[in-house]
């Protein structure tokens, strides 16, 4: 099980969080003038790379609020942890 380290809520059980996918995703920046072909990669297709990755959570049982977490999807390891509004995604 993954601790993560809200910041406002300190050391919380993963169980506590909601994963809410990748946090490096970025929408089309102009939706209506996207092909299909965008919107698949966009709402569909990862990459799913081995080591570092930025992930979107929500402390959905704490203070609700979104987090990206950096996290090692081979070793769990967690490296960051910042509000999303702090983040500046
Ligand atoms: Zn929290």
């Amino acid at each position: 099980m993954l601790l993560i380290p809200c910041p406002h809520c300190g050391p919380r059980a993963q169980t506590e969080f909601s994963y809410g996918g990748d946090a490096n995703v970025a929408r089309p920046p102009a939706p209506e003038d996207a092909d299909g072909g965008t919107w698949v990669d966009y709402l569909y297709l990862r990459d799913n790379a081995k080591g570092g990755h930025d992930e979107l959570w929500q402390h959905i049982f704490g203070c609700r609020r979104w987090l990206r977490v950096g996290r090692d999807v081979v070793s769990h390891e967690i490296t960051s942890c910042t509000e999303l509004a702090e983040s500046g995604a």
